[in-house]
């Protein structure tokens, strides 16, 4: 990058959140990304939008106290932050996993921003969670920290404010909690969170939104360049909604998928992994990805997450979280054949790993384009909530449909008009960011 303005930007993030290495790498791949786009765009600088754009709203930081199963006081740490509303209401997932912290929220906030600008609807960029783990907890303890949560969170949300969803170990269970808590607390029933169960307000087609949408966004880069789903093996990283759903579809739309994985290691199907025991193990029994060998003879488990990408495959969807692909991973994925890396969860790739990619003419779906489906899908949920309506499953998969077609030819059209062709991970930066910031710029120093 030498782009001066975008270079001293980069200089105080550095400065202002020094122990924060995943959001670091997070605006330094947008920046680099922008550069021709601040080339041909004084008024940008003018306006010091880059600057005003790396800056969240605000961050709150919170005490979430509970007490287990044991009748213990146990106190985790809770996080929202809002980081742009330029063009709707803030709007991103609660992460509960124990490697939270700041840097991981504000990385995940700021791609969420760009994310939900290429999905069209008017959201703005948001994300939340805490360090506290759902993994090993009672029912009644997850739901005793989902309304502990809220109880500080819900004087910072609201329908036209902020509407948090699920992410990493907030699934409908949770989302359940935190919506009935909101209630209680208000008095209001508005569509305050999405990925809500069906009973109450939750959209047909949200559960498999960001796997399918991934499935949807791959298959149009891969059509795009002369390839399909058909008859190609694939390797799914995690086991948990995003990979789940990504399974089913890759399945239906012709491929084989060959391997799965969960934190502590993975499983190899020759035959293709079986949507339907996947499933029951993963969203009924809540079991580990391990015990899927005891009923698939043939098919084997390995110790450790990360060997997964030793597996020969076509295509590789990393679908579990940040930085799981790195140079190593993605060296050995190009070696063994693999033509193309779609992200469903965000930010899987280091640097490295995307370089790597690049220098061996792989197909690159970056995540805030090809994980989109999940938020848009959301969206589709705030729009029945306000009309009071619920759509058919097919007609929310339709729109889905339609969305990650037009997110890949935005994408698309981006990467060519500023001359990097192929370059969707540029593409998504830039077409995510222009909308974002013309909408700051119309709106004045705020
Ligand atoms: P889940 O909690 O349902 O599943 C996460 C999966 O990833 C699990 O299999 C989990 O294994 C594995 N995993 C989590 N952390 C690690 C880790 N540190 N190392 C190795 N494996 C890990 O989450 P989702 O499927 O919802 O989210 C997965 C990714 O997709 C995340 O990056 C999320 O931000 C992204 N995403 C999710 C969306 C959604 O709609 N849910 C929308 C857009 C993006 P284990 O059970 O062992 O922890």
């Amino acid at each position: 990058m030498k782009n001066a303005y975008l270079l001293s930007v980069l200089e105080t993030v550095k400065k202002r959140n020094p122990a924060e290495p995943e959001f670091i790498q997070a605006v330094t791949e947008v920046l680099e990304s922008l550069e021709p786009v601040i080339e041909k765009r004084p008024d940008l600088v003018e306006a010091n939008v880059v600057e005003r754009i790396v800056e969240p709203d605000r961050q709150i930081i919170f005490r979430v106290p509970w007490v287990d199963d044991q009748g213990k006081i146990q106190v985790n740490r809770g996080y929202r932050i809002q980081f742009n509303d330029a063009i709707g209401p803030y709007k991103g997932g609660i992460r509960l996993h124990p490697s939270v912290y700041v840097g991981i929220i504000k990385f995940l906030g700021f791609e969420q921003i760009f994310k939900n600008s290429l999905t069209t609807l008017p959201m703005g960029g948001a994300k939340g969670g805490s360090d506290f783990d759902p993994k090993g907890k009672s029912d009644n303890e997850v739901m005793r920290f989902c309304q502990s949560f809220i109880n500080e969170l819900y004087r910072h949300i609201g329908k036209d404010i902020d509407v948090p969803a699920g992410d990493i170990g907030t699934g409908a269970r949770e989302i359940g909690y935190m919506f009935g808590q909101y209630k209680k607390l208000t008095g209001e029933w508005s569509g305050i969170l999405t990925g809500k169960g069906i009973p109450y307000g939750g959209s047909l087609a949200r559960t498999e939104a960001t796997g399918y949408g991934l499935c949807y966004f791959t298959d149009e880069m891969l059509h795009a360049n002369g390839k399909s789903f058909e008859g190609q093996t694939v390797v799914i990283s995690g086991s948990g909604n995003v990979a789940l759903y990504a399974l089913q579809k890759a399945t239906q739309l012709g491929a084989k998928v060959v391997a799965m994985s969960d934190s502590n290691g993975y499983v190899v199907d020759p035959n293709g992994m079986d949507f339907a025991a996947v499933r029951e193990l993963k969203e009924v029994e809540r079991k580990r990805i391990k015990e899927y060998v005891a009923t698939h003879p043939g098919s084997e488990y390995h110790e450790g997450c990360s060997g997964i990408w030793t597996i020969p495959c076509d295509i590789a969807l990393p679908c579990a979280t940040q930085n799981e692909i790195d140079k190593a991973s993605a060296e050995i994925l190009a070696k063994n054949g693999c033509y193309c890396v779609s992200e469903g969860a965000n930010m899987p790739s280091t640097p490295e790993a995307i370089e790597v990619y690049f220098a061996n003419k792989m197909l690159y779906g970056p995540a805030k384009a090809a994980n989109a489906g999940g938020v848009a899908t959301s969206g589709l949920e705030m729009c029945q909530n306000s009309a009071r309506l619920s759509w058919t499953f097919e007609e929310v998969d339709s729109k889905l449909h339609g969305i990650m077609k037009n997110i890949f030819a935005a994408c698309d059209s981006a990467a060519k008009e500023y001359g990097m062709p192929g370059n969707y991970m540029a593409g998504a930066n830039i077409a995510g960011f222009l909308k974002v910031a013309e909408a700051m710029k119309a709106q004045g120093c705020v």
